[in-house]
């Protein structure tokens, strides 16, 4: 390999970024260290999606949302005022600060400045509802807003009012410190604002409180979905696909403080024990919907779309904690492929729950989910929670595109049109402009704008999927097939105009799961397929302004997949493939189309209005052999993602199944 480049896990974890607020001693180093929001300017596909949120559902949820009106709590500062306003908040102003909306900074500055106005002697703030009840967690949600808001602004009342609310959260008696329920279970998110500070103000207390508050949050360490093990679930009595989402990585978070790394490995079992039994599935996600439930682990379980921002967000905290790649692999996995078809094209509707193999988003109810009514179609005005949670998905997916090493470089971490404006080595500026049609297209263009020649390294993330990568400087190569995972370093003295290439050269794999199964799924670089089926949109309800939809599909979706089981990728191919739209998520717009061999499985049919459980075992289908076309499932409303196996031949081992 030449030189210049080598390849590292992580970014060293032994000092402080120079320019950027960093883990301040004890805590453990940062290895990488998010930008002040503004640094990071997303391009392409992805400012369209901020945009099309701007006049879109977030944009414009006040006219909607019943939390948003004059009678809130958090206007009042009488009645109560719980989640909803500041979920919201949490990705409004973000979206604001990035865009650099005038009117959206505006609105969001009149609802902190009532919280700042709310703030009591003693430290506590927000609707007082919520004091009697001493419960804590929709203060958490603003606390995160304060900390966006000092970041973009500088405002100078957020580090006094933050110390005066954590000396309030100090003086509480252990047993009204995160007392139960939901603000148990979500401590952490309260503990990472304590740390936001402490890196701040250094002042001791911090560390004593965040001691206590990781003490009183519920056990994310002892194993999760297991009955006999799980402590939460003598807790809630339930698993919550959302708590789980936010509570994985509070372990991780607390090690900043102990240095244990007991606690790390704690965060990976228990994605492993989640995603073993009830993510066997593509888009990154797993099936609750609402909670876990055993027995429920087939593709057709939906993910809501909070635990969809939330883990996301874990991930993005994960990566900044570790340094390690695999976790910006994970929240790219839900960006790209689960999070898009959770909303409508327009960013105008979302709803409540998204899966994989999800064959009608109808309003009837009929659907073997928790919950009962309307929950996958698309209604602007329903899903109290997702409706305001949403908000914060793509903003702070743009806010870690590009994140400061802790030796004073830069890395581009999560992969998007976008351009990042950051202080590297001593002290120069420097813009890097990030041309790139990813994650529908192969390669990365990297400019580099600088003026004087500067040293200093670039990390480049090289995906866990990436079987092989290269780069180029100024057109030469530079370096031999990389590795997958971990980034790749680029040390040099940089000069105005310098250009990299980073390439991909993705295959086209097939993953069998054994359970449910099998099923198969197919993959191309960050992107997962799923049978393309014809959507027809039926308007149900809402106002005309405020449409709400069913989609109901015009096709058959219930084909498995002819694969020579040795060579399984030979039966599908690439059909199509263009520059992505503005907006690529949508089933015309798909950047890429594949086909593959198929048959029907007439014995594969629905139950109710949902799709029927993979069948079980290799299945034997006397139908005609055809082709058809697989679209990114992002871009997909209705979809199969998971397929059944179909044998050619009963000689193949394959089960006739009943009327098959
Ligand atoms: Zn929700």
């Amino acid at each position: 390999m030449v030189a210049e480049i080598t390849q590292v896990k992580s970014p060293p974890a032994i000092s402080s970024n120079r320019h950027y607020v960093s883990n301040r001693p004890p805590l453990a180093p940062s290895p990488l260290v998010k930008l002040p929001i503004g640094s990071i300017q997303p391009k392409g596909w992805l400012l369209t999606q901020l945009q099309l949120m701007k006049e879109g559902l977030t944009g414009r949820l006040p006219e909607l949302s019943r939390f948003l009106r004059e009678d809130s709590g958090w206007i009042t500062l009488k009645g109560p005022g719980w989640e909803e306003m500041p979920y919201w908040l949490k990705g409004y102003a973000d979206l604001g600060y990035i865009l650099g909306s005038p009117e959206i900074v505006a609105t969001s500055k009149k609802w902190l400045d009532l919280a700042f106005r709310s703030q009591q002697g003693d430290g506590f703030f927000g609707p007082p509802d919520n004091r009697k009840k001493r419960d804590l967690w929709p203060n958490m949600l603003v606390l995160s807003c304060l900390q966006s808001l000092y970041e973009a602004t500088g405002d100078t009342r957020v580090i006094p009012f933050l110390t005066r609310y954590f000396r309030f959260e100090h003086g509480l008696p252990e047993s009204d410190l995160l007392p139960e329920s939901w603000q148990k279970l979500r401590g952490g998110e309260n503990l990472e604002s304590v740390y936001w500070l402490y890196n701040r103000t250094g002042e001791p207390f911090l560390l004593e409180l965040a001691g206590r508050i990781y003490k009183r949050t519920a056990d994310w360490e002892t194993d999760i979905v297991n009955p006999e093990k799980d402590r939460n679930w003598e807790l809630s009595g339930t698993y919550h696909g959302v708590n789980i989402t936010m509570g994985i990585r509070y372990p991780a978070v607390y090690y900043q403080q102990t240095g244990d790394r007991k606690l790390l490995d704690a965060v990976e079992k228990n994605y492993g024990l989640v995603m073993d039994q009830y993510g066997r599935q593509p888009g990154g996600m797993f099936g609750a919907d609402e909670n876990i439930r055993p027995g429920h682990g087939d593709p057709r379980q939906g993910a809501e779309t909070c635990s969809m921002v939330e883990f996301m967000n874990s991930h993005e905290a994960l990566l900044k904690i570790t340094g390690e790649t695999r976790y910006a692999d994970r929240c790219e996995e839900i960006a790209f492929n689960s999070f898009p078809a959770a909303m409508t094209p327009d960013l105008r509707a979302l709803h409540y729950l998204t899966a994989p193999n999800l064959i009608s988003c109808d309003s009837t109810g009929e659907h073997d989910f928790q919950n009962g009514g309307t929950l996958v179609s698309y209604d602007p005005w329903a899903y109290r929670c997702c409706q305001h949670n949403v908000a914060f998905g793509w903003p702070y997916f743009a806010e870690h595109l590009w994140l400061a090493t802790s030796d004073n470089g830069l890395a581009a971490a999560l992969y998007a049109p976008s351009e990042v404006t950051a202080k590297v080595a001593g002290g120069t500026q420097v813009r890097i402009i990030e041309d790139t049609g990813y994650p529908f297209a192969d390669h990365i263009d990297f400019t580099v704008l600088t003026s004087a020649a500067v040293r200093f390294p670039l990390y480049l993330r090289i995906p866990d999927w990436a079987g092989e990568a290269a780069i180029s400087i100024q057109g030469k190569n530079l370096s031999d097939k990389l590795q997958a995972g971990g980034y790749a370093v680029i040390q040099r003295e940089w000069r105005d105009g310098d250009r990299i290439r980073l390439s991909f050269f993705p295959k086209i794999t097939v993953r069998t799961w054994e359970k449910p199964g099998p099923s198969v799924s197919v993959r191309r670089g960050p992107l997962w397929y799923s049978l393309k089926i014809g959507e027809e949109w039926k308007r149900y309800g809402g106002t005309d302004t405020w449409p709400a939809y069913e989609i109901l599909p015009t096709t058959p979706w219930n084909y498995g997949l002819l694969l020579d089981p040795g060579d399984p990728e030979a039966a599908i191919q690439i059909a199509d493939r263009r520059p992505p739209a503005g907006q690529p998520f949508t089933p015309e717009a798909a950047p890429m189309v594949l086909k593959a061999r198929a048959r029907r499985l007439p014995s594969w049919k629905a139950d109710g209005k949902m799709v029927g459980k993979i069948p079980d075992g290799l299945v034997f289908s006397a139908e005609p052999d055809m082709d058809v076309r697989l679209i990114p499932m992002g871009c997909a409303r209705l979809r199969i993602a998971s397929f059944p196996r179909v044998a050619g031949k009963s000689s193949e081992g394959g089960r006739a199944a009943p009327g098959g």
